[in-house]
C-alpha cells in the first residue's frame, strides 16, 4: 500500500512540470516550398513573419504556413511577379548598371560588326 502511493505522488508531480514551456520569446514558423519540403524557421516573437522563406533544402520559396495550410499570398503577389531584371536593379546602382549595359551593347556590335551575330 505505501509504494502504491509513492507512485501516485511521483506521478503528480510530474504532470506539473509541463507548464512554463514557453519561457523563451520565440517561436517557430512552418514552411513549404513548391517542391513540398517542410521546414521550420525560428523568429523571435515580435518579429514581423515573412510571407515566404527560402527552402533550406532546395532554395526555392517556401511559403508560410497557418493553420496547416498555406497563407494567401495575394498581397505579395507583386513580388512574385518580379523579373530577373528588377532583382538586378536592387542589387545594383544605376551607374554600375549603365557600365554593364555600355559593356554589353559595345559587345553586341563588336560582334555584329563581325558578323557573328545575327539581327
Ligand atoms: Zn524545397
Amino acid at each position: 500500500m505505501a509504494e502504491v502511493m509513492r507512485g501516485m505522488r511521483l506521478g503528480a508531480q510530474s504532470l506539473e512540470s509541463d507548464q512554463g514551456v514557453e519561457l523563451s520569446s520565440r517561436k517557430s514558423v512552418q514552411f513549404v516550398c513548391p517542391s513540398d519540403h517542410n521546414f521550420e524557421v525560428v523568429f523571435s516573437a515580435d518579429a514581423e513573419l515573412p510571407d515566404t522563406w527560402e527552402c533550406k533544402r532546395c532554395d526555392a520559396i517556401g511559403i508560410r504556413q497557418e493553420n496547416g495550410k498555406s497563407i494567401s499570398l495575394a498581397a505579395s503577389d507583386a513580388e512574385a511577379a518580379r523579373t530577373h531584371y528588377d532583382m538586378v536593379l536592387e542589387r545594383r546602382s544605376r551607374d554600375e548598371l549603365e557600365d554593364l549595359l555600355a559593356e554589353v551593347l559595345a559587345d553586341m556590335r563588336k560582334r555584329r560588326s563581325e558578323g557573328r551575330l545575327t539581327a
